[in-house]
Order: C-alpha cells, then sequence, then structure tokens
C-alpha cells in the first residue's frame, strides 16, 4: 500500500499542486484547509508523512508540530514545513521544534517530491527504490546520477526528472499533461508546452543512444517507456 500523507495547507491553489503531484507518484493525500480539520485527519487517516503550511486561517503550523511531536502514536511521523518564511530563524525554529524538513515557497515539484521521498526513506515508509534499473540504464535516485551500461550520463535536471517518470513507470503511457504537471508544475510562467515535452524527450532519447529507442511517442495521448526484453 502507498504511504498515506496530510497535507495542512490553506491556499487552495498551492494545495491542488501538491496534491497533483504526490498522487502522480501514487501516494494517498489528504488535504487539511486548517489546524482544526488537520487534527481531526490526523486521528482518521494516520498519516505517513505530513506536510504543514506555517501561516494557517487558525494559527500557526508550529503549534501543530508541537503537539504531535509531545504525542507517542504521533511523534514518529515525519513533519515537512512548507512556508514562505525564508529566513534562516525561522528555518531553525521549524526544525528545533521538531520538523523534520522545510521548504520555502514557491518551491519545484521535483524539489517537493525529492524531499518528501527522502522522509518516507529515512523511516522506512517507502517501498520506492533508491536504484531503478531497466535494461542498460540505470538510475541511481539519491546521487541523481543516471548510467547507461554503467556509463554515467550527462542529463539535465528535467531530463533526469521525465526518465524517472518514464522507469517508474514502465510500460504505460503517460500523457504529456502528466508529464508537464509532474516534471515542470510549478514553472508555469515559463509557458511550458505540450512542445516543451515533446523537445526535452527527443534531447532525452538522444541521449540514451540505442536505448531511446525505447521510450515511445504514443499518438494522440503521450509517452511510453517499453522495458526491453531481458
Ligand atoms: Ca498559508
Amino acid at each position: 500500500m502507498s504511504a498515506t500523507i496530510l497535507v495542512v495547507e490553506d491556499e487552495e491553489a498551492s494545495a491542488d499542486i501538491i496534491r497533483e503531484v504526490l498522487e502522480a507518484e501514487d501516494y494517498q493525500v489528504v488535504l487539511a484547509p486548517t489546524l482544526f480539520r488537520a487534527r481531526g485527519a490526523l486521528s482518521k487517516t494516520a498519516p505517513d508523512l505530513i506536510i504543514l503550511d506555517r501561516r494557517l486561517p487558525d494559527g500557526d503550523g508550529l503549534d501543530l508540530c508541537k503537539e504531535i511531536k509531545s504525542k507517542d502514536e504521533w511523534k514518529s511521523v515525519p513533519i515537512l514545513f512548507l512556508s514562505a518564511r525564508k529566513t534562516v530563524g525561522d528555518k531553525v525554529k521549524g526544525l528545533e521544534l521538531g520538523g523534520d524538513d522545510y521548504l520555502a515557497k514557491p518551491f519545484d515539484n521535483s524539489e517537493l517530491v525529492a524531499r518528501v521521498h527522502s522522509l518516507l526513506r529515512q523511516r522506512g515508509k517507502v517501498e520506492k527504490p533508491a536504484i531503478l534499473q531497466s535494461g542498460l540504464l540505470r538510475m541511481d535516485l539519491l546521487q541523481v546520477q543516471a548510467f547507461l551500461n554503467e556509463k554515467p550520463l550527462k542529463l539535465w535536471p528535467k531530463e533526469f526528472e521525465l526518465l524517472r517518470m518514464l522507469l517508474e513507470r514502465k510500460n504505460r503511457v503517460l500523457s504529456r499533461a502528466v508529464l508537464m504537471e509532474s516534471v515542470w508544475g510549478y514553472e508555469k510562467e515559463l509557458e511550458i508546452t505540450s512542445k516543451t515535452v515533446d523537445v526535452t524527450v527527443s534531447r532525452l532519447r538522444k541521449k540514451l543512444g540505442d536505448c531511446g529507442k525505447l521510450i515511445e511517442f504514443v499518438r494522440g495521448y503521450g509517452y511510453r517507456y517499453t522495458e526491453p526484453a531481458p
């Protein structure tokens, strides 16, 4: 079963994006727009991770963090703070009070996913492997390095993310919309279009040499990575 993540965030647009990004990673997401609702959700859902905003309509996320860390049944649940406050003081305060990590808004979707994976992995909550292997391709997700036939590949961050998405969901077609949301997400001001996906896939394919052919274009929909026969 996939991990459940409680997202305590009052800004709807931000909460929706976080949910889409995490659901694309196969996590179960429970949203709570207030501290009050978060307290209710905590007892009902037993989350594996909490993403906690600081400024909420009914108080500071830090207070909920203190409560969670003082209760035996909840204190092992990792907390990722989310906040527009990016001063070092706030960060230190959040971590001193028991937060496990801190992400300043606005953040990159791939950064969010990386932090979530890392926190869940530390707690042994994810079955998600740190290494993805398919044919001659190997991706080390902790070192953020891909290898082709054991030779390191020089991939740009978006190419790496795209390859990770495709390899994690091999033999499945991924729409350009899902790829755009998961790989580019927050950078909408850059006018990411389906063309951006096509161009990035085409660059990635070239870098993968013969393995590039394993990434197929599915007309009218998106892309699929097909695992080669052993
Ligand atoms: Ca807020």
